[in-house]
């Protein structure tokens, strides 16, 4: 399989940096979405938000639409779009307001659109993340659900549709940064052996497994050093967060599961690393901040100021290393079974696990219950190989409804 991300010809070729990017939001009220504002903000000369989108949240759309005026805003829930809409005809606003799955595809492969950040959280974000791809456009991808459910697919698509991927997850942010500017079909041709995904551990990096089975969502969402949505902060927690950039890794860099190792790093300031056949370890530090990947991201190939702080590695005095513990963390064994099954199971195993985080955050389960979810519906759905998007659709909600019949029988 090709990879557009590592192959040889110059990314951006059609993009001059002189013009102004227009840039598409998906996920524009997300902690990625305002982060990429922030960066964006910093550089009025070089980008303009063309389009903003969300879910449901109205009062920040609100505000987000009247500080940055973009051509569109969408919403997901036509509730929300009505409101939007009353509020900024109010103001005199003059952003065109649009709700549904369809706008947000139909904004996110907009021929005036020239980058997508496609942070949406969750499955809901591939159907545009494939808009874009197919689209040609220069995706920053933070959306790592779309490579978990539909690695292949998606990876086609951006060939086919002449789309340029960045990842923007600051591991594969890193491991892109680190990596030969000149890429090659695999890593091996690259003279790499193996990338080196760090992770801070979550909160119960050092927890007994007593302790974590009655952590508290509380507890869980209170991360030791990244500020983030919920669902990824929970994942994070379990180190599924982990497992899940495996599988992203997996298709970014052509890497097998074998050639993708994870090293706990409490301090997150080494974002991962990558190893070369001569012994030579590259990494990528600086402070945990998710404006350095996005600003990576907006200015490649060229570097943007982003507003995040120096690294003061005196004062940060030592970097920590351990090996991951797959019996307190079986989320990541359970990802990284899923990745050498194969075909449709790391979709099983990213729907259950949304439906498992949703359960654990309104309480109907223990922390620990979220693996043993997993693993049952993984063990008893059929694997297939993954064909289209429209199969991947019904093998999501198929593990979605198992999930939920284990939810009925056990919480
Ligand atoms: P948040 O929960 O903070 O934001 C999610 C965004 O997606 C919001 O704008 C939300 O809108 C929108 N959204 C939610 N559900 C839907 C839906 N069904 N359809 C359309 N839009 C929807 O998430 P994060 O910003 O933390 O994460 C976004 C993505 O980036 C995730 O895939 C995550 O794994 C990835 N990522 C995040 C990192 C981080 O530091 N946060 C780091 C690396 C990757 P609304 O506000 O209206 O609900």
């Amino acid at each position: 399989m090709d990879h557009t991300l590592i192959d040889s010809k110059p990314v951006m070729s059609n993009l001059a940096f002189e013009t102004v990017q227009n840039v598409a939001i998906l996920g524009a009220t997300g902690t990625i979405g305002i982060q990429t504002l922030d960066v964006i903000s910093q550089h009025p000369e070089r980008f303009n938000v063309f389009a903003l989108t969300a879910n449901n949240n109205v009062k920040s759309m609100i505000s987000l639409c009247q500080q940055y005026t973009p051509k569109y805003a969408v919403m997901l829930q036509e509730q929300a779009a009505l409101a939007l809409h009353a509020a900024l005809k109010a103001v005199n606003a003059s952003t065109i307001v649009l709700h549904g799955e369809q706008a947000l595809a139909e904004i996110a492969g907009h021929i005036e659109v020239d980058t997508v950040m496609a942070a949406i959280v969750g499955a809901a974000g591939l159907h545009p993340a494939m808009a874009a791809a197919r689209s040609g456009k220069r995706i920053l991808l933070a959306n790592k659900e779309t490579l978990v459910m539909a690695g292949s697919l998606f990876m086609r698509a951006v060939e086919e549709g002449g789309a340029t991927l960045l990842p923007i997850d600051s591991e594969h942010n890193a491991i892109f940064q680190v990596m030969p500017r000149q890429r090659a079909k695999n890593l091996v041709d690259m003279g790499i052996k193996r990338v080196l995904l760090t992770a801070s551990g979550g909160p119960f990096r050092n927890a007994s497994l007593d302790d974590m089975r009655a952590v508290t969502p509380e507890q869980a969402l209170n991360h030791p050093n990244w500020v983030m949505g919920p669902k990824i902060t929970i994942d994070s927690a379990t180190m599924m967060n982990k497992g899940l950039e495996v599988i992203e890794a997996h298709w970014l860099f052509n890497a097998s599961a074998d050639q993708i190792d994870v090293v706990v790093h409490p301090q997150s300031v080494i974002h991962s690393m990558v190893e070369y056949s001569d012994g030579s370890v590259l990494a990528q530090l600086g402070n945990p901040d998710m404006r350095t990947p996005i600003a990576y991201g907006l200015g490649f190939p060229n570097r943007l100021e982003s507003g995040v702080s120096s690294l003061d590695l005196i004062k940060i005095g030592r970097l920590d290393f351990s090996a991951p513990d797959f019996s307190r963390f079986p989320c990541l064994r359970l990802a990284y079974d899923a990745l050498k099954a194969g075909g449709t199971a790391p979709a099983i195993l990213n729907a259950v696990n949304e439906i498992a985080v949703e359960a654990f955050l309104a309480e109907r389960i223990g922390f620990m219950d979220i693996p043993i979810m997993i693993e049952s519906v993984l063990t008893t759905s059929g694997i297939e190989d993954v064909a289209s998007i429209a199969q991947l659709a019904e093998v999501d909600a198929e593990a979605r409804r198992a999930a939920n019949i284990w939810l009925k029988n056990h919480a």
